[in-house]
């Protein structure tokens, strides 16, 4: 659809006005009717454990986060175990959530508390959100979740469903329309502080189940005779994004050094893809490797079927070759690391598989 208008601003600005009193309520009886109140993040309104839940899910389905959840609980109880604790180990904890800066970013905002706010979270959405990795839309759902705080979230699913609602159709690759929908989702808040937690609960769940991206099932919805796309029969058609990601494609060749069990892992520099985790030595064609392995043995390495890995902003393709030596010997910056240690390394997915 074409994206928009300003011309359209009075109109969803007025839609949300009017439907005000009516959404929040429908949607927080809905929510303590139908919503989900079992995950073990909402048995809690410690801050702590609210927050490590909400940078878990970013991207990630809760089926795969419970187990994640619960590991990182017993080992890190407190934030300022978590804070204490060596980046390698959180990093090797969160192998298999993906996304590592957020990981990253989880250490340093277990930090922060412990050194900028005396091991508490701050109790205010403004105060959150100055933390690092946290968003304005995460800091509102733990001030909202833990402190009943007036604030609105707007994660990629709440702009579904708001999108709907008032068939916003600003294009949300625009800031500026953007903003215009975080004021919405404002002026849609419910009255009363008590509210507050069952509503952020009723977006996420809304989102979650019956507003999916495709096929949404308005006719069990709770707020269906209040939604405007349902209306048009334009659901599926909101919210309006033009802007696509550009993919590009990177090659690399990897090699992989073993001696008497032990592999050579390398460390990735602390910023830029796969930052902080461990890695087989990276080349940038096969004649820089051909030329290292010479280095090491007489012996060339042996090709092994490429690898084609899709990350968030481009396709890389890596061409693993295995090359066993006879002297450990040391290629640059790294460690020899025998099999069994392997799982206290935190390593990218596909460099997992390729090792089994
Ligand atoms: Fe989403 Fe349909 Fe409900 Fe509208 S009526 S909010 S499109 S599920």
């Amino acid at each position: 659809m074409t994206p928009t208008p300003d011309s359209s601003a009075d109109t969803s600005a007025a839609t949300a006005t009017a439907l005000a009193p009516d959404f929040a309520p429908r949607l927080v009886a809905w929510q303590r009717q139908h919503g989900r109140h079992a995950l073990p993040w909402q048995q809690t309104r410690d801050p702590y454990r609210v927050w490590l839940s909400e940078i878990m899910l970013q991207q990630t389905q809760v089926t795969t986060v419970l187990g994640y959840y619960q590991r990182f609980l017993e080992r890190f109880p407190t934030v300022r175990e978590l804070a204490d604790a060596h980046l390698d180990e959180v990093l090797a904890m969160w192998q298999g959530l993906g996304y590592y800066s957020r990981a990253r970013n989880l250490h340093r905002c277990a930090q922060a508390v412990r050194d900028q706010h005396g091991g508490a979270f701050p109790p205010s959405a403004a105060q959150l959100a100055g933390l690092p990795g946290i968003g304005r839309s995460t800091a509102a759902a733990i001030a909202s979740f833990c402190f009943d705080e007036r604030a609105a979230i707007l994660d990629g699913n709440v702009k579904r469903v708001l999108g709907r609602l008032l068939a916003f159709d600003g294009d949300l690759a625009s800031s500026a329309q953007e903003k215009r929908l975080w004021r919405h989702a404002e002026t849609l808040l419910p009255a009363a502080e008590a509210d507050m937690a069952a509503y952020t609960q009723g977006l996420m769940d809304l989102g979650a189940s019956l507003c999916s991206t495709r096929s949404p099932q308005c006719l069990l919805c709770p707020v269906q005779d209040l939604c405007e796309a349902r209306r048009r029969g334009t659901a599926e058609q909101f919210p309006v994004r033009t802007r696509k990601l550009k993919r590009s494609r990177r090659e690399h060749w990897w090699l992989w050094l073993e001696h008497e069990g032990r592999i050579w892992l390398e460390q990735r520099p602390a910023r830029g893809v796969w930052a902080g985790l461990w890695t087989l030595p990276l080349f940038e064609d096969e004649a820089q490797l051909l030329s290292q392995a010479r280095l090491l043995s007489a012996q060339a390495p042996e090709p092994l079927p490429r690898i084609e890995h899709a990350l968030t902003h481009f396709d890389w393709v890596l061409h693993p070759r295995r090359l066993p030596l006879q002297q450990a010997a040391r290629p640059g910056e790294g460690a020899w690391v025998a099999r069994e240690e392997l799982p206290r390394y935190a390593l990218p997915a596909p460099l997992k598989k390729l090792l089994g």
